[in-house]
């Protein structure tokens, strides 16, 4: 199955060959800033599966090591980059229902307010990977 997306005016699109092998959503500081929503959500997909198909992107280094782009024209939020791993925002998929969001993380970041009632597992700072290995 062929998974695409891109920003909201359409110049920058991408796809991918295979489904995010996994997805998290993200309520840290840095996110809400970029998106400008109250918490965010990243989706990988697995190694060399991602491939731009057209527009470029343009990108900030948003902290040491952590590159994140958008567009340049629209400034929807497309990707995070660390640590030679890309990571997709979810909600710029073209179907982003089809997603199956494993966790929360950065959660000691969430806004109060906001109540989780999903049922899926909370971690107060960074995690990668399937099944929710923390980062250090
Ligand atoms: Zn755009
Ligand atoms: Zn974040």
């Amino acid at each position: 199955m062929e998974w695409t997306g891109g920003c909201l005016c359409g110049s920058v699109r991408y796809r991918a060959d295979d489904a995010p092998h996994w997805a998290s959503y993200c309520h840290c500081g840095m996110c809400r800033k970029i998106s400008g929503a109250p918490f965010t959500g990243f989706v990988e997909f697995p190694a060399g599966t991602f491939e731009w198909l057209q527009g470029d992107a343009s990108q900030y280094r948003s902290s040491d090591g952590v590159t994140r782009r958008f567009c340049g024209t629209c400034g929807s939020s497309l990707t995070f980059e660390a640590g030679g791993m890309s990571f997709i925002s979810l909600g710029s998929l073209d179907f982003p229902e089809q997603v199956v969001v494993e966790r929360h993380c950065y959660t000691k970041s969430r806004l109060p307010g906001i109540e989780l009632t999903d049922g899926l597992p909370q971690f107060p700072g960074p995690v990668g990977g399937k099944g929710g290995r923390p980062i250090d």
